[in-house]
């Protein structure tokens, strides 16, 4: 393959081999970093915002919408084993009001990590917080609103799998892929996850996610070039309204730029 445009759509950290970086923040103050970083490199960094389901929902409303508007927050993120909240929650629902009107992809963490590390601060890092079959709820209320479950569900890729093929709005990540595949039985690879997965849900349903996962996994997978692309970069552009940005500057053109 020649020249790919690659956003990384899940990552924690600035991904220096990717073209554009999805910030997903875990906890207020990565939030507001998050989108400092954003402001300072916009055509590098999309910021999404961290939803505190502490907060009272007006105000995590009124400051999802500043986001918005002043900083380019393009989507939401929620972290449910240490919030202990489910997607389906009736107060989040004015939350997805918004996100739905705005076009903004609410994205799930999915999946249990940090096996040794069973406590947040105290808090128990609750597995069944974890489990994206509830999202199935959400993707009826809110069928326009676009809605990402990351790590491909990780230890729940089945019911994930079965939400995105069923659900014209449901989207997965191929984030951390490589601690959840050891852990199948039997073991797979990041590139046979992604495989099975296009397989199952379409190659339009797919979006690169690092943590570990690198653009190689995708390209090794046994999918279309077609479906490579996609994958790698312009389901995200699709999805997150990036078309500026990809065609913006120099040889970046029809969001291929970067050789592999
Ligand atoms: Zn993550």
């Amino acid at each position: 393959m020649e020249k790919n445009l690659i956003v990384n759509f899940h990552e924690h950290h600035v991904d220096k081999e990717a073209d554009i970086t999805v910030l997903l923040p875990v906890g207020k103050d990565n939030s507001l970093k998050a989108r400092q970083m954003a402001k300072e490199n916009p055509s590098k960094i999309i910021p999404f915002h961290y939803v505190d389901v502490n907060n009272p929902m007006d105000d995590e409303l009124r400051q999802l919408k500043r986001g918005v508007e002043r900083w380019g927050v393009k989507s939401v993120k929620f972290q449910p084993m240490d919030q202990h909240i489910y997607p389906s929650d009736k107060k989040l629902y004015p939350i997805y009001e918004y996100c739905e009107k705005m076009g903004l992809v609410v994205t799930w963490h999915a999946g249990v990590v940090d096996l040794g590390h069973k406590y947040e601060q105290g808090v128990p890092m609750l597995s069944k917080y974890c489990d994206p079959i509830h999202i199935d709820e959400v993707a009826f209320d809110f069928p326009d609103m676009n809605i990402c479950i990351a790590h491909l569900g990780g230890n729940y890729m089945y019911t994930a799998l079965v939400l995105a093929e069923k659900h014209e709005n449901v989207f997965l990540d191929t984030a951390f892929l490589c601690f959840f595949g050891p852990r199948f039985f039997p073991p797979a690879t990041p590139s046979a996850l992604i495989t099975h997965a296009v397989n199952v849900a379409g190659e339009d349903k797919i979006l690169y996610g690092g943590e570990g996962v690198t653009p190689k996994d995708v390209l090794d997978a046994d999918i279309t070039d077609e479906a490579k692309i996609k994958i790698l970069g312009m389901n995200a552009v699709k999805l997150l309204g990036l078309q500026g940005i990809a065609s913006g500057g120099n040889d970046k053109k029809n969001g291929t730029f970067l050789e592999l």
